[in-house]
């Protein structure tokens, strides 16, 4: 009797494909209307950003571990944040703060003309380094920095995406912002509210979203 094969990354690849249908009629259902955001979660495959064990759960709609206490989030939040982030409208160059295993920036990488992302642990940098020259996508800078000082020498930016919660507004962010881009951001500690920031001319208009559930903003590199 021949054994079965544990799946492999590759081998998953017709479930993936099913799967991953399933997750966008999931998204839709949700609420994602932008196709642009659609058909990036439609192209880049999720599982090959967690550890082959979870690789099954990978279109799950949850968040899962990626080692070092961090995760990659859920696929709703990606196509949220990202949908709020465009706002109906191509993207020049976004800064995303917290790359983790970088299936946000991938999605990202699909839907501005150029990335750049910081995350402050340096194995995941390289971690989502591999994966994004895995998907080719070449449009996307990565450093090993931390992030909550944004990355003033490329500033201003279309869109700031932070995905880690941070206790306050970083004032250094909001005023990396291009006159008429949107920062995304989730705020609180036990709770957290994901909020919106639109730089217009002569102010930032705040506007407080949905709660969300995000790993810390931490300061410093390690
Ligand atoms: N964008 C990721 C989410 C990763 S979890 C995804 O697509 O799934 C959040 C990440 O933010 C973690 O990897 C964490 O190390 C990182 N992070 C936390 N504080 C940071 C900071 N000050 N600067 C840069 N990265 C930070």
């Amino acid at each position: 009797m021949a054994l079965a094969k544990p799946p492999t990354k590759s081998g998953i690849g017709m479930t993936s494909l099913r799967t991953r249908e399933r997750m966008l009629a999931r998204l839709r259902e949700q609420g994602i209307k932008d196709e642009v955001v659609l058909s990036a979660m439609n192209e880049i495959p999720r599982h090959i950003f967690v550890d082959e064990a979870l690789s099954t759960r990978a279109y799950e709609d949850v968040s899962l571990p990626i080692g070092y206490s961090q995760t990659i989030s859920q696929p709703y939040i990606v196509a949220r944040m990202t949908e709020i982030l465009r706002n109906g409208k191509p993207l020049n160059k976004v800064l995303e703060i917290g790359t983790g295993c970088g299936y946000q920036t991938a999605i990202l990488s699909r839907v501005a003309k150029e990335v750049l992302s910081l995350e402050r642990i340096r194995p995941l940098v390289m971690k989502a380094r591999s994966h994004l020259r895995t998907l080719k996508c070449n449009n996307v800078k990565l450093d090993h920095a931390d992030g909550s000082l944004g990355l003033n020498e490329y500033a201003p930016f279309d869109g700031i995406i932070v995905t880690a919660a941070a206790g306050h507004v970083p004032q250094e962010l909001l005023h990396q912002l291009a006159v008429g881009g949107r920062m995304i951001i989730p705020i609180g500690t036990n709770t957290q509210t994901l909020h919106l920031f639109e730089r217009t001319n002569t102010e930032f208009k705040e506007t407080k979203l949905e709660p969300v559930k995000f790993v810390p903003l931490l300061g410093g590199v390690s």
